[in-house]
């Protein structure tokens, strides 16, 4: 099948604005790509699966072959660079998961305004530290969830530093034909698909309006119905006349067990036609999720399951039901290296677009901040690893992490909310100013009693309380 032909007309041209995102993405789309597959030998091989630009195993170590290229990029989020802001450090920055750390039940977590304030000046050291966002969440445009951001902790969020789990399946637009796009509120990941460039989008409610025996026990609301598309029109007459060549999960499912169904149709499908059933169970096309965390931290006490958790299902249920075959799908997100190298072009670009930064010259360290061990701590550790500077991972006990538990990847630095994270990463790096002085390292401005404590060679005030996993 060809890749880039839809099997029948498409709809009609939806408008659609593109978001200010959008072209703000595109300098930084056009690096991304080195990401890569992460193959394993019992994967199934599916014909785009081993073109794809993402990689991920529940298992499997982490791995990345793609080197971040090195050439310097254009300023995303401003016609020319401003002046650099006097004020601003060059030599550290802070990137921040969102759910568990910052916002929690669609609210803020109180030191999270505080938080804010400190990197934008008001700290001890008069200084702005610029920061970026990257969170594994979707199911919006970018711009909204950045505008819900700004208002939740009261500042201007920008797309230019905000990235969200599906934000890198924009690559992919031009590589399907007609995709299936599963999770969300309503029609929005349509909607959020289509403005990344996808021009043929069905969704499993377009599926259940066109036949309701899909899934028996799901019952279309009124609105839902209307808003489905009609797949039996222009020329189709039957669902096995559309072919499905990607499934991306954007967003979280609303309703489980008829997702669950439709995706597993495809995957044991004839090369993703509708309503055919594979007698190799080896033909389906890629199925691609935004992120694999099985857990999440939302409003109840204890962490909610995510994503990750049906993407397992769908793999088991795959395995039960074709003789052992098994699926492997692929997850962007975190905790792939791939995902925290395109943060850091998109914090190159802020930096310079924002504050005025050369871009040439990365962050000595960049401190990382989440709830989630298994993506977040997982993740930096690994992109520690592979980055020629510092990725540092500071783990918080207020989201999926579980205080008095042993997480099963160890952050440099585990503290009680993302002000102590923050805090902690600016008096690391003033007391590292400190220990240069004299040296040629950068002094900022510090205050009477940071001074006194540098010219003794000591930071007792820089150190949060010590624990377990603490690397000050
Ligand atoms: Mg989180």
């Amino acid at each position: 099948m060809s890749a880039l032909t839809p099997q029948r007309p498409g709809m009609p041209a939806r408008q659609i604005s593109s978001s200010s995102f959008a072209e703000a993405f595109d300098v930084a789309r056009s690096k991304i790509s080195d990401l890569t597959v992460d193959e394993e030998e019992d994967d199934m091989a599916t014909p785009a699966s081993s073109a794809g630009s993402l990689c991920s195993d529940n298992e499997s170590p982490l791995t990345d072959g793609g080197e971040s290229p090195a050439s310097p990029v254009t300023p995303i989020t401003a016609p020319c660079t401003p002046g650099i802001d006097p004020d601003v450090v060059d030599n550290f920055a802070f990137a921040f998961d969102i759910d568990g750390v910052l916002i929690r039940g669609g609210k803020p977590i109180p030191e999270a305004i505080e938080a804010m304030k400190v990197l934008n000046g008001e700290n001890e050291f008069g200084v702005k530290v610029p920061y970026i966002f990257l969170t594994n969440g979707g199911g919006k445009f970018e711009t909204e969830r950045c505008k819900d951001l700004s208002g939740q902790l009261e500042i201007d969020v920008s797309p230019g530093q905000f990235i969200c789990g599906h934000t890198p399946m924009r690559e992919f637009a031009d590589r399907y034909g007609t995709v299936l796009v599963v999770g969300g509120e309503g029609e929005k990941c349509r909607d959020v698909a289509e403005s990344y460039g996808f021009r043929d989008v069905i969704t499993p409610g377009d599926i259940l309006k066109a036949n309701a025996a899909t899934a028996p026990f799901r019952q279309l609301t009124p609105s839902e119905f209307q808003n489905s598309r009609d797949l039996l029109e222009g020329g189709v007459k039957k669902l096995s006349d559309i072919v499905v060549e990607a499934v991306f999960v954007f967003a979280d499912s609303r309703d489980w067990a008829s997702d669950l169904q439709i995706i597993l149709d495809i995957a044991q499908s004839k090369g993703g036609r509708l309503e055919t059933r594979s007698e190799t169970f080896d033909e389906g096309p890629p199925i691609y999720f935004s992120h694999g965390d099985v857990l999440w931290s939302a409003a109840h006490e204890h962490a909610r399951l995510g994503m990750g958790a049906l993407r397992k299902i769908v793999e088991t249920v795959f395995s039960d039901t074709s003789g052992g075959k098994k699926l492997k799908t692929h997850a962007f997100g975190k905790p792939q290296v791939s995902t925290f190298e395109f943060a850091t072009r998109l914090l190159q670009q802020w930096r310079a677009a924002h504050h005025g930064l050369a871009e040439s010259a990365p962050p000595d360290t960049v401190y990382f901040v989440g709830d989630t061990p298994e993506s977040d701590i997982r993740g930096t550790n690994a992109m520690n690893e592979k980055s020629s500077n510092e990725w540092y991972s500071i783990l918080v006990k207020t989201g999926v992490y579980q205080e008095g538990t042993e997480p099963r990847y160890k952050p440099r630095k585990l503290v009680d909310t993302v002000l102590d994270a923050v805090n902690h990463g600016i008096r690391r790096e003033m007391s590292k100013l400190g220990s240069r002085k004299g040296t040629g390292g950068r002094l900022l401005p510090l205050d009477d009693v940071a001074l006194k404590s540098f010219s003794e060679g000591r930071t007792p005030d820089f150190v949060t309380s010590a624990g377990p996993f603490s690397d000050p």
